[in-house]
């Protein structure tokens, strides 16, 4: 065998190590027999492994007892252990900055959420996102636990060998180093990513697409993309960019997109779509409740949905016929068990839900359409942060011996 192809003994206990941890994320609790039937490996393999997980803080056996049991008894059930450490995910949007500190569960024991004024400052919005982190990363050091890593999302294509935001349209930006302004500050783990790209993973790993082999990530935000998830890990395609959904072209003569293009699905199932279409009706002067709300938000659009506004759910129920438009073409090219709706938008899935569910029946194929679930993200607007916390939780996991 040519030895670039060969695996040595150390290369296969940490592939087993991480089997075992992946097969607890997904199942546990289970006992160590039923991780030696699930993962192939023979008793007495999984007895070692999980010792030396129990010791390095991962595992926890489930009896109560502190101390692992000196024979690693067969039958007491094993989980991944909340308090291996600490976690800091954090969502850089255009006007916002979200931080959270958790466990491994994740449960959030600590959060920071800032709006800011729109600026495309490349200086000033670094400042302020490191503020926000270094708040994090004291909280998290005054736990007592260790700081297993910070996971950061932003807007744009993402270089993730070396922490660049090589480019976002949402800032304007081009090659800004994560990792200089933020990851060297702190000597933990430094991550980056796509924020849309790593809500689809946190989707997966812990929310509404747990346990399911392939799924997609729709985030319906002020724009619209997404994240193609494939057996827990996000399909990037050949420069990351796999996922942006919203510029399938839905109408060859629509109106031209930020991207160049016309007739994108963005302009159709974004918030902006949807508030076009609300104030065309308004200049029309149709009726609505929605004319006292200036600017237009999306709680005055639930607000006035709910009490029936008529203008409000005749827009919803269109963005929910383009949306089945959309979908059905993803369910057909991609076959996938859920797609998970995520962003602001997800907010009226209610209302748009109807007609969304009815043109989906029309135009997607019948065996991949009866088998995909269409649901809301678990996390809603938490889903990008919550999938920071997965960045770092997943690369835990599969890399144990790091
Ligand atoms: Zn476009």
């Amino acid at each position: 065998m040519p030895s670039h192809l060969s695996i040595n003994h150390n290369d296969m206990r940490n592939m087993n190590l991480a089997l075992i941890l992946n097969c607890l994320h997904q199942h546990a609790p289970l006992s160590r027999a039923r991780l030696a039937e699930l993962t192939g490996l023979n008793r007495a393999t999984v007895t070692h492994l999980v010792r030396e997980l129990i010791h390095k803080g991962l595992l926890v056996e489930m009896d109560g007892n502190p101390h692992p049991s000196a024979v690693g008894h067969p039958s007491i059930n094993l989980q991944i252990n909340p308090n291996a450490g600490r976690v800091i995910g954090v969502e850089v949007g255009v006007d916002y900055t979200s931080a959270v500190l958790t466990d491994l569960r994740p449960k959030i024991l600590w959060r920071h959420d800032a709006q800011h004024p729109f600026s495309q400052d490349v200086g000033e919005v670094m400042e302020r996102v490191l503020l926000i982190v270094d708040q994090a990363y004291r909280q998290a050091r005054q736990s007592g636990f260790p700081i297993l890593g910070i996971a950061v999302g932003v807007p744009g294509l993402v270089d993730l060998d070396s922490d660049t935001l090589l480019q976002s349209p949402e800032f304007g930006w081009r090659n800004v180093s994560l990792r200089e302004h933020i990851g060297r500050h702190f000597d933990v783990p430094f991550y980056s990513g796509n924020l849309v790209h790593m809500a689809a993973l946190g989707e997966s790993y812990f929310g509404a697409a747990r346990r399911v082999s392939s799924s997609v990530y729709i985030h319906l935000g002020y724009t619209v993309s997404g994240g193609i998830v494939i057996n827990e890990d996000v399909f990037p395609g050949a420069m990351g960019l796999a996922g942006e959904v919203g510029h399938m072209s839905i109408d060859p003569h629509g109106e031209r997109c930020a991207c160049g293009s016309r007739g994108c699905w963005n302009l159709f199932v974004s918030q902006q779509g949807l508030f076009r279409r609300l104030q065309e009706g308004m200049a029309h002067g149709t009726q609505t409740l929605l004319s006292a709300a200036s600017p237009l938000s999306m709680p005055a659009v639930l607000d006035a949905a709910s009490r029936g506004d008529a203008l409000t759910l005749e827009a919803l129920q269109q963005t929910g016929v383009w949306l089945g438009i959309g979908i059905a073409n993803l369910v057909n090219i991609l076959n996938p068990q859920y797609v998970v709706l995520g962003g602001a938008m997800s907010m009226a899935f209610d209302f748009f839900a109807p007609a969304m569910y009815a043109e989906l029946a029309e135009r997607a194929l019948l065996a991949p359409c009866d088998i995909c679930k269409v649901t809301v993200a678990k996390y809603r607007q938490d889903a990008a942060v919550i999938g920071a916390v997965a960045t770092v939780i997943w690369n835990i996991l599969n890399h144990p011996q790091n």
